[in-house]
């Protein structure tokens, strides 16, 4: 096995359309199709189990069997995100919230950050299709936040009572977890509020549990209108034909798509994998949206770049990616300062750039 670079099965994924279609009951069901223990992963991958047990006694463990499916050989992209590490024992001296998202001043009521004006990050579960090992979210996903129905219409009363929300993210963990229905119903409150214009959905769904993704949930999500999908895509190699068949589905229902990728050492520090990548989501639909710097969170430096690495991948994407693939770089400040554009330095006069105000939640976040 080789660990390749080349957009490989992706390419053919990318280029072959659609895979099979799931069944109208697949969606629910195929979330119990995963691996979360350390024997069963050891089972089906060359991993060390005691490793994955310590590690996962802090950081739980979980990954769908189609993205297991996509490891090619130990320590390449798709293993790097999914299979739990030593280092993530490190680095304990580090903050576990440095974007400050549960302080008082950003989180007015629990699992409900209000950092910009005009829009809140509504956590609505602390569960995910795969615990993804650089989450920036991880001491609420891969600790379990338990984040429950009472709080959930705690944060939703609070967005009915403050008249300057007009765009509501939902994220989590990831929404797709909850049944049709109960998103449906979360969604219709959400809709109700008047002064709630947009919502927004960030799933990484479609990309690590494509099966989840009916076309029956693509309705459902159709009838909130207008209402945004972001998904997390990170390596090409996730482009699968089932991925393509999920995005295929919500682009069909009439669902504008845009994508966040989180820049991870090992995995797309380069710019012509980060190129395969853009030029496969635009051809599903996708416009690619962020390129989000790594943040500096507790068991995550062997993901982490310098912010002078990912400034030159930038450079050479310019030359690389499709115009259309012409994402913002961002790095969220420590403290809660919000996203800010990553640039090279001015020359002496010129004016640096502004924060920018496009701001939306991470991938776990950015749900
Ligand atoms: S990146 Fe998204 S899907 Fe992955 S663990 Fe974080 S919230 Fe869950």
């Amino acid at each position: 096995m080789t660990q390749s670079h080349s957009a490989g099965p992706a390419r053919r994924a990318a280029t072959s359309g659609t895979g099979p279609a799931p069944s109208p009951t697949q969606g629910g069901a195929a979330l119990r199709d995963a691996v979360w223990t350390a024997a069963a992963l050891a089972a089906r991958l060359p991993a060390d189990a005691w490793e994955v047990e310590a590690v996962s006694r802090r950081y739980r463990l979980r990954v769908p069997r189609p993205y297991l499916d996509l490891v090619a050989e130990p320590g390449d992209p798709i293993w790097r995100q999914s299979v739990p590490a030593r280092a993530e024992l490190e680095e304990a001296h580090l903050a576990e919230d440095p974007l400050a998202e549960d302080a008082p001043h950003n989180a007015p009521v629990p699992h409900l950050s209000h950092r910009y004006p005009d829009r809140a990050l509504l956590l609505v579960t602390d569960l995910c299709p795969m615990f993804c090992r650089f989450c920036m979210r991880k001491r609420k996903t891969l600790r379990g936040a338990a984040i429950d129905t009472a709080t959930v219409e705690r944060a939703i009363a609070h967005i009915r009572a403050t008249p300057a929300i007009r765009e509501v993210i939902v994220s989590g963990g990831d929404p797709l977890m909850l049944p049709d229905a109960r998103l449906d119903a979360l969604l219709g409150e959400l809709r109700a509020v008047p002064h709630v214009e947009v919502l927004r959905v960030h799933t990484r769904m479609p990309c690590v549990e494509p099966r989840r993704v009916t076309a029956a949930l693509a309705r459902m999500l159709a009838r909130h209108r207008p209402l945004f999908v972001g998904v997390h895509f990170n390596h090409p190699r996730e482009l699968t034909p089932a991925a393509g068949r999920a995005l295929a589905l919500l682009a069909d229902a009439g669902l504008p798509l845009h994508s966040q990728t989180v820049l991870l050492n090992g995995v797309n520090d380069d710019a012509r994998v980060l190129a395969d990548l853009f030029r496969g989501l635009l051809r599903w639909r996708v416009h690619p949206y962020y390129l989000h710097h790594a943040d500096l969170i507790p068991g995550t430096a062997h993901f982490r770049t310098s912010i002078q690495r990912g400034l030159g991948i930038v450079d050479e994407l310019r030359r690389e990616a499709p115009e259309l693939a012409m994402l913002h770089y961002v790095l969220d400040t420590p403290g809660g300062g919000g996203k800010v554009p990553l640039t090279w330095p001015r020359p002496q006069g010129e004016p640096p750039a502004g924060p920018t105000r496009s701001g939306c939640a991470d991938p776990a976040r950015r749900r």
